[in-house]
């Protein structure tokens, strides 16, 4: 097991700056994907040890890490990100065993990580306040501050990179954080723990409690000391969290997910665009929140557009994540029953393509053959509801007022993107999407560290990564001083 090689018993919780087993004593089953095993076991944190995780969440923040100036936090995320790299072998493969994934998309998800550390480190000592022009004989200014202790709950798909960009930004600002890693993925989370504890990051400013959602993460977000929540997860937890934080009345950030559309103009550069159609819906094996699940192409190409896709399609394969194929398994039987049924929706539409599980596949794991469907009405349930496994639909358009209403047809608005050479159409389209982000001639699923990312509608509210999430993680101060 890759994480032993950092020395952390994956049955315990990061709290206070040690390793301890959770209060209950109680142990959860942790599964690998791709056949099916028990890769360890993880404690099963309750509300006792979220109780204690905030409370030394707390303590760092009145002590170390809320006395610590901008610069000496910069050095300190720095410092983990150097960590990260220097264990981007054991990081890799803990993330492929415990997610499925690729060991090469696992890999890409360290350097991803590492990358939040640096671009945080560097950013922290330029965020400010700023004066404000008022009456005769006042000076006014506003101060950035951390909001305390903030919660963290993460999903199973990207570990890594969500808490770069979630826990990251949050200590970044000043904030103390208690991270809450998704039971059936969590030993990034763990390792992550370890390698800031050891790039000198103060006891208690970062504590890691695995549990179920509804045990330890319910109490996480339930919890009164609790000043700033983030989550990533599906629609129904988040609606569940937003209730919570709507008790203690604090600020939280969702990111829930999409139904992103690539739209494919009649002038697009077909051949540039095809790798990041295909891409985009099953990189992760689709399990991304802004995997590209619907494909807008004009009618003019169409034809040329689904034989192409089609043709890729037939080429890809999933295996074990240590095989590293275009994809692995789901992360779990669970996940791909939803999968499958969705798929069963989809019995009355044309499939026109579908890649293969490899034969050497053990039949433990949880695969799913990457399949795409064509003409697909945009009122059909797998035009308009998340699926997050690998499948797209395309659906044809006559022009650009159909794109965009067939767009902008779903609940979500996380990510679009638009193929055309038309530089007009990219400014109009850019405006009108109903997105967060919106990509010309390219498809960033989620886009890099620097590219503000999060969504409206059912994809949730406010904004991580970049710069802008600073802002996310601090709450500002008006100081009127009048001096005459
Ligand atoms: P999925 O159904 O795909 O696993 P979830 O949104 O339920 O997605 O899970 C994302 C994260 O939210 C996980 O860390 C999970 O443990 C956590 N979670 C699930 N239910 C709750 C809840 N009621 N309160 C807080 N966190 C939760």
């Amino acid at each position: 097991m890759p994480i032993r090689a950092l020395d952390v018993d994956p049955a315990h919780c990061l709290i206070a700056g040690k390793w301890t087993p959770c209060a209950s004593g109680a142990l959860l089953p942790l599964i690998n994907p791709s056949d099916g095993s028990t890769l360890c076991e993880i404690a099963r944190g309750n509300a006792d040890d979220i109780d204690r995780a905030v409370a030394a969440a707390r303590a760092a923040y009145d002590g170390p890490w809320g006395r610590a100036t901008a610069v000496e936090r910069g050095r300190i995320l720095y410092k983990i990100g150097v960590l990260v790299l220097e264990n981007i072998d054991a990081m890799a493969q803990m993330e492929a065993l415990d997610v499925g994934k690729p060991l090469s998309q696992a890999r890409a998800d360290v350097v991803a990580l590492a990358r939040y550390m640096e671009f945080y480190a560097g950013a922290v000592d330029k965020l400010h306040g700023q004066t404000i022009p008022y009456l005769d004989g006042y000076t006014v200014y506003t101060l950035r501050e951390p909001h305390g202790v903030t919660g963290h709950i993460i999903p199973w798909n990207y570990p890594m990179q969500i808490i770069g960009r979630s826990v990251g930004a949050a200590l970044a600002a000043g904030n103390t954080a208690v991270l809450k890693p998704a039971e059936e993925a969590c030993l990034t989370a763990l390792a992550f723990g370890e390698l800031a504890r050891r790039a000198g990051l103060p006891d208690g400013a970062l504590n890691v409690v695995p549990g179920l959602g509804a045990e330890a993460g319910a109490a996480l977000t339930t919890h009164s000391g609790v000043n700033h929540i983030s989550f990533t997860g599906s629609v129904g937890t988040g609606r569940l969290i937003q209730q919570s934080a709507a008790q203690n009345v604090v600020p939280l950030t969702l990111e829930l997910g999409g139904k992103s559309p690539q739209i494919v103009f009649d002038d697009a550069d077909i051949e540039a665009a095809l790798p990041f159609l295909v891409n985009a819906g099953i990189q992760n094996a689709g399990q991304t929140c802004s995997a590209s699940s619907r494909i807008l192409v004009h009618r003019d190409v169409y034809g040329e557009v689904v034989s192409k896709m089609a043709e890729k399609y037939a080429a890809l394969r999933a295996g074990p994540a240590m095989a590293d194929m275009a994809l692995g398994p789901l992360v779990s039987a669970r996940q791909k029953e939803i999968v499958e049924g969705f798929l069963a929706k989809g019995a009355d539409l044309s499939m026109i393509a579908q890649g293969e599980i490899t034969d050497d596949a053990p039949a433990g794991g949880a695969y799913i053959a990457p399949t795409l469907f064509e003409a697909v009405p945009q009122d059909h349930v797998l035009a308009r509801e998340e699926i997050f496994g690998p499948v797209q639909v395309i659906i044809p358009f006559e022009d650009e007022a159909e794109a965009l209403e067939i767009a902008n047809g779903t609940d979500y608005g996380l990510v679009a993107s638009v193929w055309s050479r038309d530089g007009a159409r990219q400014m109009r389209l850019a405006r009108k999407l109903r997105s967060g982000q919106v990509f010309l001639n390219n498809y960033g699923a989620g886009g890099g560290v620097e590219l503000p990312f999060g969504g409206s509608g059912l994809s949730g509210h406010g904004r991580e990564k970049g710069f802008e999430a600073l802002y996310g993680f601090t709450t500002l101060k008006t100081v009127a001083a009048y001096h005459g």
